[in-house]
């Protein structure tokens, strides 16, 4: 089956395919998910990502694009973002604009390390956070979310992953997401746990 990602970011269709294919080489059962990316569907519609929540904004995402699906197909949008408890909560829902507008993952990972400057080890907990939502036939709405609580460290180690991946240790773990394999990330991961609830809903026939 096909999934519309309500996204432009290449990191999470990546990721997302990269998991479909990994719930099936370890014999995972219900149908072949190919995720593909909104532009095969026209574009991403200009959406505003101001619900405040993940799980609104990730429905408003969803809806955008399905509404210009062909009848009886399926759109999956992704929230998600890094929820950091000593700055109340920041970035959150505003992760990936964290530094600006112009949503530089480079500015926002270095926005981080100055906010987080100083800040005790006991004191650096963190929490990334992400929401899918489907949105099928007959206007059907359904959401899963996924968590993986960690901490940050003092300065940036890695070069995997993406945005704030290099600076965030998942609990238990002594490694950045940065510097893990991508399938050591994904089965940690905030989004990996939302798509593996996601995937079983879908493969236990939606
Ligand atoms: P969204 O496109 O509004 O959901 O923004 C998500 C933002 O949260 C991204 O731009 C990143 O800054 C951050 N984020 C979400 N998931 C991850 C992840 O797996 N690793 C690192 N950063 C992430």
């Amino acid at each position: 089956m096909r999934l519309y990602l309500a996204s432009g970011n290449p990191h999470k269709a990546l990721e997302l395919q990269a998991m479909a294919d990994r719930w099936r080489s370890e014999g995972g059962t219900g149908p072949r998910i190919e995720v593909v990316s909104a532009a095969a569907a026209g574009g991403m519609p200009e959406v505003v990502e101001d619900a405040g929540t993940f799980v609104g904004n990730a429905t408003k995402k969803a809806l955008a694009l399905h509404g210009r699906l062909p009848p009886g197909s399926w759109s999956l949008a992704d929230d998600s973002g890094l929820c950091v408890a000593a700055l109340g909560g920041a970035p959150g829902v505003e992760s990936a604009y964290y530094a600006g507008p112009a949503g530089d993952p480079g500015a926002n990972l270095a926005k981080l390390v100055l906010a987080m400057r100083g800040v005790p080890a006991a004191r650096r907990a963190a929490e990334f956070v992400c929401v899918l939502v489907l949105a099928g036939p007959a206007g059907l709405l359904k959401s899963f979310e996924g968590r993986c609580p960690g901490g940050l460290i003092e300065e940036p180690r890695g070069s995997g992953g993406f945005g704030y991946d290099p600076l965030f240790v998942p609990s238990g773990l002594d490694r950045t997401m940065a510097e893990m394999a991508p399938a050591e990330k994904h089965r940690v991961s905030h989004r990996g746990r939302a798509w593996a609830q996601c995937v079983g809903w879908l493969a236990a026939g939606g």
